[in-house]
């Protein structure tokens, strides 16, 4: 067993590290406070090559492995929870369906333009009606002389702002009297096709989180994306590295409190001591290191299994629900270190605080990591 990250690896934890201090920190409170969406931020993530990762360099990507993009995502959640999310999403949930299942032709056209970081990437599953019983989409694709024409609404869905395509599941047909549900590449300018923004959202308030509306939308047969029918296998497939992604935005934000807390704690005076003198706060730091340490090797498991072509949907799992309750937390914990100052903005923490709460809930809540690992231990 071999705990040691490569040279690449190191390298890239290098590149990002400094980029996140450089570029993504500066303006942070800002853009929470204005809920602007960095997009200088992702152009120069593609100027420096990364916004196509992990897929092939034929593609346009860099052919790296998981585990560099679970340290890409926490360090710059370690900064910016919003900045994780859109470069986590766009990778795992917009880039990784077309690289898995798309054809050479739906790679060559959808998924170039990610990896270029011409497009965002963004992936549409949830409803109104359809959030963890994902399966209860509504939205239907009714096969009319060599198009799907599309009606439905997606909510919820991050990036589409600013992608030019987005992959959503839709009611195809029936089969054995059961909904056949399946992946459609869908253009976000296409004619009836809405792209809302208008949430008021707890946290990530400079991450894009849109309505997605959709009448009468007519697309080619050949958007389809992989077999017709496979869609809700394909989502299962694609959530399950997304939560290593949600799994890493966790350790990134909780490395990032445990950072401002730790420093605070040195700095702040009170009876006459550092607050880092008493043991009680000493205890809650330490907790911190540990619990971000646990989580952060629960992570590179399951992006290890992963890239070893092995099974990891459990690992997945419990990495996500393990370092997303670990960052809720930790965060926590940092605005108590941090007293009455830890309540206000300047200091970062409360940022973090709400920023932390989405990750028990996106990609499968808490409870729905729990049925999963149930299942997956035989109960
Ligand atoms: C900021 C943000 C970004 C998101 N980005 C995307 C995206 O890009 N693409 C996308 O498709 N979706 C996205 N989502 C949607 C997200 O995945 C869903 O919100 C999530 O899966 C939960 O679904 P729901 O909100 O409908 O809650 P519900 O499913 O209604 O759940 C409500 C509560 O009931 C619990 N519950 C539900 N069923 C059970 C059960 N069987 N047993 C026990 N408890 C249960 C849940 O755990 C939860 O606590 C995003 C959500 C947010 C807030």
């Amino acid at each position: 067993m071999n705990f040691d990250l490569t040279t690449e690896q190191l390298m890239i934890r290098k590149l990002v590290h400094e980029f996140a201090e450089e570029e993504v920190a500066p303006g942070v409170v800002e853009r929470d406070r204005t809920k602007q969406f960095p997009r200088d931020i992702f152009q120069k993530l593609a100027d420096i090559g990364l916004m196509g990762l992990p897929f092939p360099e034929k593609y346009g990507g860099a052919g790296a492995d998981t585990i560099s993009f679970a340290i890409v995502v926490e360090e710059l959640s370690r900064v910016c929870g919003s900045t994780g999310i859109t470069y986590s999403a766009h990778i795992s949930l917009g880039g990784a369906p077309l690289n898995l299942f798309g054809s050479e032709e739906q790679k060559q056209r959808y998924l170039i333009p990610i990896c270029l970081g011409e497009s965002l990437g963004a992936f549409g599953l949830t409803e109104p009606n359809a959030g963890s019983d994902a399966g209860g989409t509504k939205t239907t694709a009714q096969l009319n002389n060599g198009e799907f024409v599309i009606n439905g609404n997606k909510c919820f869905i991050t990036n589409a702002s600013y992608a030019k395509y987005i992959a959503i599941t839709a009611i195809t047909g029936e089969k054995a009297g059961k909904k056949e549900i399946s992946a459609i590449i869908v253009p976000t300018n296409a004619k009836g096709f809405t792209v809302r923004n208008d949430y008021e959202k707890m946290g990530l308030h400079s991450s894009n989180t849109t309505e997605l509306i959709l009448e009468d939308v007519k697309v080619p047969q050949d958007n389809l994306l992989g077999q017709q029918g496979e869609g809700f296998k394909q989502f299962l497939i694609t959530l399950d590295g997304g939560r290593i992604g949600i799994g890493a935005m966790a350790v990134g934000i909780a490395q990032g409190a445990y950072e401002k807390a730790l420093a605070y704690a040195k700095q702040r005076q009170q009876f006459g001591k550092s607050l880092s003198a008493f043991q009680a706060i000493q205890f809650k730091l330490a907790d911190m290191a540990l619990k971000i340490e646990l989580a952060r090797n629960m992570v590179y498991k399951a992006a290890w299994l992963k890239d070893q072509g092995r099974p990891f949907s459990k690992e997945a799992a419990m990495c996500k629900l393990y370092a997303s309750e670990m960052c809720m937390e930790v965060t926590s914990q940092a605005v108590q270190i941090h007293g009455g100052y830890g309540y206000m903005k300047d200091y970062h923490v409360e940022r973090m605080m709400r920023d932390a709460k989405l990750l028990e809930i996106g990609e499968g809540t808490s409870e729905i990591q729990r049925m999963i690992i149930s299942r997956s231990i035989g109960c």
